[in-house]
This record gives structure tokens, sequence and C-alpha cells, in this order.
């Protein structure tokens, strides 16, 4: 098989780093992939959300399957237009993926179907936003309703500044139209887990649960990133929640969104909010998440492929994922200042001493080769990743890695994985 996946981040190294050990496959292509990336693939420098180009690609190279990896590309409607023209796609259709690309619109769906989530409204308008806001109080939470990389959600802890992040919002255009409508809500406390599952319309066959970290410095202080580090399982949901989470919440949307004529086929994301037994919504995401498809797709010991291909087909009742047992950590080595301002084209010394440990991958993020070098390319450059027989020996180990590789202006938090740790500890 002759694959292409779309993108060109941590998500997307793993994911053909998983998909290379496939033996039903023999040519990976990537869009545009990265320089960790271009050591297992073949990279073209098509942009990921280049869909005419993408399309035009994949019909020259008879490109079997296609494997999406972020957001943007799924909100402008590839997997439509690949189907379109006969095409297999693994991602969810535009349509679909609106439960990520409107924030507004997985509010709609939650309430309509049950799924607990923050109270909340949606405004058009500064007036009435900022009305409501005075109305609730703070701590408030403010988003922009549509995509905007991560950076469209304000949690505000003043009306004042809430009040701030509805002008920035609907009147300067700080996110441009994904800011033509804000979802005010109210401000959820509790631990939070990703749970993500395969879905075909009907079949929900979950992943691992995991653990983001989106604030940039330790002790969750500072700005929300793409991600820090990640790492599954999330010992937060155990088995009684794993199961009500499935009933009260994948199951009810996938079910929904067949209702509503748009079946749900790809990786569906439940951004969840946990109290002790209050489990609620935070949001939905269309796709893997980054930094956590990196720990879990370092656990799946099935093949990626087939469970890929049957998510196309509607074929997940007869597949099982085999899980590696292991706890996997992800530590996300990015440029210093990120998410604000950084350098980009700093040699990257130590990748090789990184390559000889076992259980340990190194996944590129931002990352080029400049003059035979890797070098730093983006904000998060890599997501070094580890297996171990515990959570903490998995902690131990990507930091034994993340010592080993460093840069004048690197910046990581230290404390990834702690909040497994406590919670294992009680
Ligand atoms: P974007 O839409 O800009 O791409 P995103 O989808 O990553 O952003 P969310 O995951 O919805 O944004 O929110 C980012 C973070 O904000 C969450 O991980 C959580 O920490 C916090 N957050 C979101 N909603 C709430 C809420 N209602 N209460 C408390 N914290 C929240």
């Amino acid at each position: 098989m002759r694959v292409l996946v779309v993108g060109g981040g941590g998500r997307e190294h793993a994911l053909v780093w998983k998909i290379k050990q496939s033996p039903l496959v023999k040519k990976i292509y990537a869009a545009p992939g990265n320089a960790g990336i271009a050591e297992l693939a073949e990279c073209v420098s098509i942009d990921a959300e280049a869909v005419d180009q993408l399309l035009a690609f994949a019909r020259s190279e008879k490109i079997d399957l296609t494997v999406v990896g972020p957001e943007g590309p799924l909100a402008a409607g590839i997997v439509d237009r690949f189907e379109a023209a006969g095409l297999r796609i693994f991602g969810a259709s535009r349509a679909a993926a609106a439960i990520e690309a409107s924030k507004s619109f997985a509010k709609q769906m939650m309430n309509k179907y049950g799924v607990s989530t923050a109270r909340g409204e949606v405004f058009g308008s500064i007036k009435k936003a900022e009305a409501y806001v005075k109305k609730v109080g703070a701590p408030v939470v403010v988003k922009a309703d549509g995509l905007a990389a991560g950076k469209g959600v304000i949690v505000c802890d003043t009306v004042v500044k809430a009040v701030a992040a509805l002008k920035q919002i609907l009147v300067e255009k700080a996110f441009g139209d994904a800011g033509r409508q804000v979802v005010v809500e109210e401000c959820l406390t509790g631990e939070e887990a990703s749970f993500l599952a395969f879905t075909d319309g009907s079949t929900v066959l979950p992943l691992p649960t995991s653990q983001d970290h989106k604030p940039a410095l330790d002790n969750d202080q500072g700005p929300n990133t793409g991600g820090m580090g990640a790492y599954s399982p999330a010992p937060v949901v155990d088995r009684h929640l794993h199961a009500r989470i499935m009933k009260e919440v994948m199951e009810p949307i996938v079910r929904g969104m067949a209702a509503e004529g748009h079946p749900y086929k790809g990786v569906l994301y439940a951004g969840l909010m946990i109290d002790r037994d209050r489990i609620r919504v935070l949001e939905f995401n269309g796709r893997f998440g980054d930094p956590e498809a990196q720990p879990l797709l370092m656990r799946l010991k099935s093949d990626l492929v087939p469970i890929m291909q049957a998510t196309i087909d509607g074929r997940l009742d007869q597949c099982r994922l085999e899980i590696d047992p292991r706890a996997a950590v992800c530590v996300v080595m990015a440029a210093g200042g990120y998410p604000g301002k950084y350098e980009k084209g700093e040699v990257i010394p130590g990748l090789d001493k990184v390559r000889r440990m076992k259980e340990v991958m190194v996944f590129h993020a931002g990352t080029a080769v400049k003059e035979k070098e890797v070098v730093t390319a983006g904000g998060r450059v890599l997501g070094v990743t580890a297996l171990g027989d515990t959570v903490a020996a998995a902690i131990d180990k990507a930091y034994q890695a993340v010592n080993k590789i460093s840069w004048q202006k690197v910046h990581f938090r230290k404390d990834i994985g702690q909040k497994a740790l406590e919670r294992l500890r009680v």
C-alpha cells in the first residue's frame, strides 16, 4: 500500500512511525513532514491545508490511503473532497469535524444528546455577551467559536478580564473569522483527562486514556500552549469512570452525529474535566491529540492500518486494540519563548545519543535539516517519549533522554507525569 500522511508535527511523526511498522505498507509520503519524518517517509512540500494540491498528489501517486493528522484540513473538507474523488482517506468529514471546529455546534450537540458540559451561552455581539458576563460573574471562560490553534480559550478570573477577552475576540477580531461568535461558559474545576477513540459512525473503540499538559510552565503556570507533554494511562480515569465516559459521552455523541446525518468517522477526542464522580466535557477534537498521540501510539501494539481501514469501511465492530500494559510519557522540548516569540535555526545536538536508548522515541515537531544538521524550526520542537513498567519509570526514562539533548534556548517542563504519580500515591 502507498500511504500519504497529512501534517508535519509530532503527532504526524508518531503516525508515520506506527504506519511504517505495518507489513501492509510499501511506501509512505508525508505532506509537508519534518526532519524526523524524512527519515521514515518521503516528504513532499505541500502545505497540510492545500487540499487541491494534496488531492492532485494523491491521484498522481496512486495513494491507497491518506491519513489526516491536524484539524485544519478536516475543517476545510479534505475528507469530503477525497471521497468524492473515489480516494480512501482516514479522518472526519467537514460536517463531522464541526464538533471541534465550532464550539457552539459542539455545545448544541451536547445539550441535545444529554452529554454533561459546562453551562454556557453563545453570542455574536459584544453587548449581549458583556451583559451575560456581568450577570454570571467571574471566574468565567471565554472561547472563540472556531479553530484558533489552542489560543482561542481564555480562562478569566475577573469580569474585567472577561470583558477584555470578549472585545479582543468579537471587536478586534484577534482570531479572525474563528471569533465571529463566542461561547461564554462557567469555569469548571477538577482534573483534566483526554479520552480518544476510533469510531466508524456507530462502533466506538476506545484508545487508552491519557493526559495533556497545556500550560507552558511547571505546576500548570504560564500561558496555554499546544501541549507540553502527555502521559498514558491517566489514573484519574478508573475502570468505573471509563465505562461511564463511554456510555455518557462517547456513545451519545457518535449516535447523535449519525442521527443528525453526519456520521462521525475517524478519531474522536473528548477533553474532559473530572471532579470526583462528575464527568464534564470541556471540548471535542476531531483527530488525535498532539502530544497525546505520541504516548498512545507507542502503547498501541495492534497494526494501525487495518484499524484505519475498518474505520473507513464501518467494520470497527470486528476489531479490537492490543495495548502495551506499560505506561508511556512524552516530554515536549520547545524553543525558549514559545508560545510567544522564539528563535528558529538552532542546531539540536544529542539526537544520536538518544537513538541508542531502548523504548525511547524522539518524535520531531518543528525541525528541519540545514547543512546536514537537524535544526529547530518551530515552537514545539521534539516530543521525547518513553515506555516504562510504571509511570515513574517512564518519566525517568523520558527525562534521561531529554537530558541528553540540549540547545541554547531549549525549554521543557520538568513536571510531566507528576499528577499521575500524585494520584497513584493516594
Ligand atoms: P482552540 O479552540 O483555540 O484550538 P482548544 O480547543 O485547545 O483551543 P480547549 O481545549 O477547549 O481549547 O481549552 C483549552 C484549555 O482551557 C483546556 O484544556 C482547559 O484547561 C481550559 N478550559 C476550557 N474550558 C474550560 C472551562 N469551562 N473551565 C475551566 N477550564 C477550561
